[in-house]
């Protein structure tokens, strides 16, 4: 949890729970892995836990944190907040009865607005009916490639009155990618060491998909070495659309 953050679209994040395990090729160079290593050798309480070392890495096994549920009714301005930069809410191994309570604090506060980023949006579905869904609340979910299309099938069961598609670190080619009930997509380049190239044509097809079927588009980064080593124009003009909610 931080208030002020380097995510260009954000403004602030908030982790009521930390951890992870990697799951899909997006997943390879997770940075949030990366950081909790770092913060437990630096002996931050929150990151103390290991996870499963094939999948997860050290200080980053799933740890809820309860203190933490607060801190957003504490932030007395309204703030637009990235929920779990360093976890996935929707992970198998977060109880239930915890993603209840993180709902109930977003729904509490309405001068928020609250972005959920998933790669795991099939218990988001399934939870869908016991969870409130306040107009404040976006869920969106990561498709690097092809093979992760059915996480938007999954994404529209749910009814979140903005959902959108975070291509990033974008690998393959989407094109002609499936929109509907979409509001919003944000492509990216992958940023690192072990950074993977980012083919323009690949962000271009996401840009006439989103032109062609009336959601917002925003291009972050091309990325390499640093996240901001290429800059973020394409095609001479940056792209900085925000979605239109619609009542959920
Ligand atoms: S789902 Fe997200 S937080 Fe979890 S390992 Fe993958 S990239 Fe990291």
């Amino acid at each position: 949890m931080a208030d002020g953050s380097g995510i260009e679209w954000t403004e602030a994040t908030w982790n009521p729970t930390t951890g992870c395990d990697r799951i899909s090729p997006g997943c390879d160079n997770c940075y949030a892995l990366t950081l909790a290593k770092r913060l437990k050798a630096m002996g931050n309480p929150k990151y103390q836990e290991d996870g499963d070392p094939r999948t997860s890495g050290p200080g980053f096994a799933i740890t809820e944190h309860p203190s933490a549920l607060d801190i957003p009714r504490r932030w007395a301005s309204p703030r637009v907040i990235f929920v779990n930069s360093m976890s996935d809410l929707f992970h198998a191994r977060i109880s239930s009865s915890f993603i209840r309570e993180v709902f109930q604090v977003m729904e509490e506060t309405p001068r928020h607005t609250y972005q959920l980023l998933t790669k795991r949006p099939r218990r988001a579905a399934r939870m869908a009916a016991e969870l409130p869904w306040p107009s404040n609340v976006w869920l969106g979910v990561s498709v690097e490639t092809t093979d992760q299309l059915w996480r938007i099938d999954d994404l529209r069961r749910v009814p979140a009155a903005t959902r959108f598609v975070s291509a990033e670190p974008l690998l393959g080619s989407l094109a002609c990618l499936d929109l509907t009930g979409m509001h919003w997509l944000i492509a990216g380049g992958e940023s690192g060491a072990n950074h993977r190239p980012l083919d323009p044509t690949w962000v271009r097809e996401l840009r006439d998909s989103c032109r062609e079927q009336g959601v917002a588009f925003f291009f972050k980064q091309w990325g390499g070495r640093t996240p901001k080593s290429n800059g973020r124009e394409l095609d001479g003009q940056l792209w900085d659309e925000m979605p239109v909610p619609t009542q959920a």
